[in-house]
């Protein structure tokens, strides 16, 4: 039933439009006039989640009834890329998709989009009743899944669903970790390097301190840790009087998630303590102001849920294994699930995201269109 031709000819077209975190005016555009020229959508939302995104557009909530009884079910996409994403020139090789090297190709997430399209054009080209169905399509997903997280779940009639937004082929996420951002103010005190040093106290040393005192990477099997930026500084002859560093811990436990947040912050009040607190004369004393928000969620389906039921049951009608994995990214999915709206994640081939080197088989778009089509039909 799908049409693979009619699904790369879709793929590479989205491919083409720029569409990085909060310039998907022209993809929403696009899939807009696509869906009403073709589709015959019950309704058609665009919500007023820009004006807190920054984006162009809002998210988009499409809604079909396809004549099925049963209860409402969601696939989510984002419709947003990352960068570097101008002027992307799709180049096929053979199954293959790859961008010309100086980009992304953007399958994270056109795939997922092009995949959801294909597969409602295929059901009302062969007139095949499916379930009434959501098509959720996000903005500025890459940016800290904010399309996501402005978004009415009361908007949604599905009380469950799909992301399409992984990697790998026949692959379903049922678990994802939480995250809470860390962003540490340092102030110490500026004094000339070469004259008076003595009366400086170095914000640089500070959070060196900290930071090697720190264990970073995989904790254990549920928790990682990491600093990804530090800033500070104004010249090689001036003790640093400000550094800014910012990490992230994630965790599948909320326990660990907290213990190791709470254990980083201690590394900086340590390290602060660990220095001459008073400085010369008119001059504050150093300090460390630690923050700590949740970036997303964290989720975990059971296998009896009828996320998980239903996708099983549509891969053995296909008769194929699928494979049910934890992973360590978070996405639209934490977010949804936050909602209390349970949400599995299927692959949909996408490999090396968020790479120049990316790519995707146009038969494991296909394959994952099946498996969607049979979802919604059976
Ligand atoms: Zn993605």
């Amino acid at each position: 039933m799908i049409n693979s031709d009619r699904l790369a000819d879709l793929f590479v077209a989205l491919c083409e439009i720029d569409g990085p975190s909060r310039h998907e005016g022209r993809v929403a555009r696009f899939v807009e006039s696509l869906i009403f020229e073709e589709l015959s959508p019950v309704e058609f939302i665009e919500d007023d989640s820009a004006s807190k995104t920054g984006s162009e557009c809002g998210n988009l909530i499409i809604r079909f009834d396809g004549g099925l009884a049963g209860s409402p079910i969601f696939f989510n996409a984002h419709l947003d890329t990352v960068e570097p994403a101008s002027g992307v020139r799709v180049q096929r090789k053979g199954d293959t998709f790859f961008s010309r090297g100086r980009t992304v190709l953007g399958a994270d997430d056109r795939s997922g989009i092009a995949i959801l399209v294909e597969v409602i054009r295929a059901l009302r080209d062969h007139n095949i009743p499916f379930r009434p169905v959501d098509l959720i399509f996000t903005t500025c997903e890459e940016v800290g899944l904010l399309g996501a997280k402005a978004l009415d779940p009361d908007l949604i009639r599905g009380r469950f669903g799909y992301s399409l937004d992984s990697t790998g082929v026949d692959r379903v996420v049922v678990g994802a970790p939480s995250a809470n951002n860390i962003r540490v103010e340092i102030s110490g005190v500026s004094a000339h390097s070469g004259l008076n040093p003595e009366e400086g106290i170095s914000a640089i040393v500070i959070a060196s301190k900290a930071i090697s005192n720190m264990v970073l990477g995989r904790i254990d099997e549920e928790t990682t840790a990491n600093i990804g930026i530090i800033s500070g500084g104004t010249a090689t002859n001036i003790v640093p009087d400000h550094v800014t560093v910012q990490g992230e811990v994630r965790s599948h436990s909320e326990e660990k998630l907290e213990a190791n947040t709470r254990e980083i912050e201690s590394k900086f009040l340590n390290a602060l303590n660990s220095v001459t607190l008073s400085p010369g004369k008119g001059h504050l004393p150093p300090k460390v102001i630690f923050c700590s928000d949740r970036q997303f969620p964290a989720f975990r389906l059971s296998e009896s849920e009828e996320t998980l039921v239903l996708v099983q049951r549509a891969a053995s009608v296909l008769s194929r294994d699928i494979e049910f994995v934890v992973a360590g990214g978070g996405s639209d999915a934490n977010i949804f699930n936050g909602y209390g709206l349970s949400t599995a994640i299927i692959s949909t081939g996408m490999t090396k995201v968020h790479t120049t080197d990316e790519f995707i088989h146009l038969h494991d778009m296909a394959r994952t269109s099946e498996l969607i089509f049979t979802i919604l039909t059976s």
